[in-house]
């Protein structure tokens, strides 16, 4: 009885909440949004009992404000950093298709004007606004189809390519998340704590962000230990507290320092989380030798790609040649070594 109560007054409660905030109905969105709360709400936990118990901390800001004010602007700097990546689109592939078909309606729009004036005389048409073009080179009059089915080796089956979920041919490297039940370009992983995929759009936002809070959680842990090291005894509650939350932070620390590291290597790598954990059951893969990056262009190509290239456009890349894996896989010579053939 009283637990029917209490459940019929949470349903109401409940639906009242949901009809004036309709996302929340989702559950997958709730959860996202309630670890979205519980990142930021541990966030000001450790900053505020920082403040709040180390007094020589606070003596100190008066003393020198610029020691807080830096501690307190890379605080600020990786919250709107998670923010930022956690709104970002991952790249999509309907919306790669979409901006595609965009193009193509410029472009054919143009070449209908141009040969216009052709006919009338003036040659004053160019297709020199048209800077989207650049990003699906020669997609000119082609399809999405005719245009993912070249990044695919000759007698592929356009079967394949087509996401069973979406209905949508997936470039090379794409893979469908059943979180976002969509198909993402270059498909790293779905990130629980930022509620998104992390793909090519916003790889190195999450690269940054994740170099952010590293940073952040290891001068805190260094303001916990100075705490520690001159006011042990004081309090027995106070230190209690502040040792626990020191471990969850170094366990943290330790974590993310391993992440940044293996995201480093994943990107000067041109490899993805997915890529690397499920190597022999992607296709497209499975013939490739392994310590061999079939997408590699060398290090600092792939270090310009990630950070210039990736978040601003749909680069599609084809699937490399056998010549091309076989060219990759030879050993490294000394004449390799002094040309620097992995740069
Ligand atoms: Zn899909
Ligand atoms: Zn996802």
């Amino acid at each position: 009885m009283v637990v029917g109560i209490c459940r019929s007054f949470r349903d109401r409660a409940l639906g009242r909440c949901f009809h004036f905030f309709p996302c929340l109905s989702d559950p997958a969105r709730r959860s996202s949004l309630g670890l979205k709360v519980t990142l930021v709400t541990l966030h000001f936990i450790y900053a505020g009992i920082l403040f709040l118990f180390d007094g020589d901390l606070v003596y100190k800001t008066k003393k020198e404000p610029w020691y807080t004010s830096l501690y307190l602007l890379l605080f600020f700097v990786t919250l709107v950093q998670y923010f930022i990546t956690s709104g970002s689109s991952p790249g999509y592939v309907v919306d790669a298709m979409r901006a595609f078909n965009e193009t193509n309606e410029v472009i054919s729009g143009l070449e209908q004007r141009q040969s216009a004036s052709s006919k009338n005389g003036s040659l004053d048409a160019t297709v020199e606004g048209c800077q989207s073009g650049r990003i699906f080179q020669g997609s000119n009059s082609a399809s999405w189809t005719k245009l993912v089915m070249d990044m695919y080796p000759p007698g592929t089956s356009i079967r394949t390519c087509i996401c069973s979920y979406c209905n949508v041919e997936q470039p090379p490297r794409t893979k469908h998340c059943h979180d976002c039940d969509k198909c993402v370009l270059q498909f790293d992983h779905h990130c629980v704590w930022l509620g998104t995929c992390i793909g090519q759009g916003n790889h190195c936002k999450f690269w940054w962000y994740i170099c952010e809070e590293s940073a952040l959680c290891l001068w805190t842990a260094i303001l916990y230990i100075t705490y520690l090291k001159g006011n042990i005894s004081r309090a027995w509650w106070k230190d209690g507290i502040m040792i626990i939350l020191l471990i969850a932070l170094l366990i943290s620390v330790i974590f993310l320092l391993l992440l940044l590291l293996f995201h480093s290597y994943l990107v000067m790598t041109n490899q993805t989380t997915y890529e690397l954990v499920r190597r022999r059951r992607i296709p497209y893969l499975r013939g490739v030798p392994e310590r061999v990056y079939p997408f590699s262009k060398g290090v600092s190509s792939n270090l310009y790609d990630f950070c210039c290239v990736g978040s601003r456009i749909y680069s599609l890349e084809p699937l490399p040649s056998a010549e091309e894996i076989e060219e990759k896989s030879r050993p490294y010579t000394c004449l390799d070594v002094l040309t620097c053939r992995c740069c």
